[in-house]
């Protein structure tokens, strides 16, 4: 089926992980945060290192291009049209804010696929990255998911909780491929084994893909990825590929910051109307 699936949440959902899995679907690809594309091109930034693909690394990508970067048109628009016949799309830009104007221009049928983990492991992901005090992570966590459920009721589509996914991923995989119709096989689950090209998203997941073969997305090689991590090639075989649950939080936050989210309203809502939806997928 002819469609583009967005994915919708928050920012460190485990989309990227995602992305590169449902890319190994039959008849799917995965493009990773196209948007980037666009807003990265005008501020120069593709040009600027000479390649937009975070898997290939260079403009000979067969995706990102330079045709495909110089190509002025909406990015959507473009990505549309470069899905055949049985192809979907999938996306992973995540806000519908960035989707939205162009949404209105593609043809094709859009859902959504709305990705959420754990909430105190999103709100500790935010403040962690975005070095956000407690009481604005909790606000930019409401404000997220907000707007990713008003996009889900849009246009519909499948509500996904990672850990859930994380815990049978087989089973998890072929339920969301029957309610995405997408075709299923569950060796897609072995995301770094087959051939990716993906712009945006989180390193450690480019890691993974890239092993110790390639650059990564800022153009540094794997190798010396692996070192500023501080992985070594026994650990990353290891352990790596392995689909985890972000358990983080629990040494990050004291029993009191636990308690006072868990407790929060907006917290609340949020998870009620995530499972409200997530029931009548
Ligand atoms: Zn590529």
């Amino acid at each position: 089926m002819k469609q583009i699936i967005c994915i919708a949440g928050s920012p460190y959902c485990s989309s990227t992980i995602l992305s590169f899995i449902l890319d190994g679907l039959p008849h799917a690809s995965s493009w990773g945060e196209v948007f980037s594309v666009q807003t990265t091109t005008e501020g120069g930034f593709v040009k600027n290192r000479g390649f937009a693909c975070g898997v290939c690394g260079t403009m000979d990508c067969p995706v990102f291009n330079e045709e495909f970067i110089n190509d002025k048109r909406d990015v959507y628009l473009k990505c549309a049209e470069k899905i055949g016949e049985s192809d979907t799309l999938i996306v992973s830009d995540k806000l519908f804010k960035l989707y939205k104007k162009t949404l209105q221009n593609v043809t094709v049928p859009v859902r959504v696929l709305l990705l959420h983990k754990k909430a105190i492991a999103g709100i500790k992901s935010l403040m962690a990255h975005d070095d956000l005090e407690l009481e604005e992570a909790i606000q930019w966590y409401q404000n997220y998911y907000k707007e990713s459920i008003k996009f889900y009721n849009l246009y519909g589509g499948y509500v996904l909780n990672i850990e859930k996914f994380i815990s049978d991923p087989e089973e998890e995989l072929k339920m969301l491929c029957e309610s995405l119709d997408l075709d299923c096989d569950v060796n897609a689950l072995n995301y770094w084994e087959h051939e990716h090209h993906q712009i945006g998203g989180n390193n450690g997941a480019y890691i993974s893909v890239l092993g110790n073969k390639g650059v990564d997305k800022f153009g540094t090689t794997s190798e010396k990825m692996f070192n500023f991590f501080g992985f070594n090639e026994e650990y990353y075989n290891k352990a790596f590929h392995k689909l985890k649950k972000d358990e983080t939080w629990k040494q990050f936050f004291s029993d009191e910051q636990k308690e006072l989210i868990m407790n929060d309203e907006r917290v609340i809502r949020i998870v009620e109307r995530l499972e409200k939806l997530k029931g009548e997928n």
